[in-house]
């Protein structure tokens, strides 16, 4: 069962969501926004932070460095 990450476009808010039979969220669960875009589940990919700082918090304490999701499908964490 994948698990995507999102990104709300209306309120800058990020949202996993585990995708049932291919049924992807259409709306934000904090605005009802539908401008959503799904985010690619890869380490390191960091949608923020384009000045030089790191949103990840927790990212020191597993192996991967550049993961700020909490259960990332790319890395396993
Ligand atoms: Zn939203």
């Amino acid at each position: 069962m994948p698990i995507y990450e999102y990104h709300c476009d209306q309120c800058d808010h990020d949202f996993e969501y585990l995708v049932f039979n291919a049924q992807e969220p259409e709306t934000c669960p904090t605005c009802n926004s539908s401008q959503v875009s799904r985010q690619m589940s890869i380490c390191g990919f960091v949608s923020k932070g384009a000045g030089g700082e790191t949103v990840s918090s927790s990212a020191s304490a597993n192996s991967c460095s550049g993961c700020t999701a909490t259960s990332c499908t790319s890395c396993g964490h």
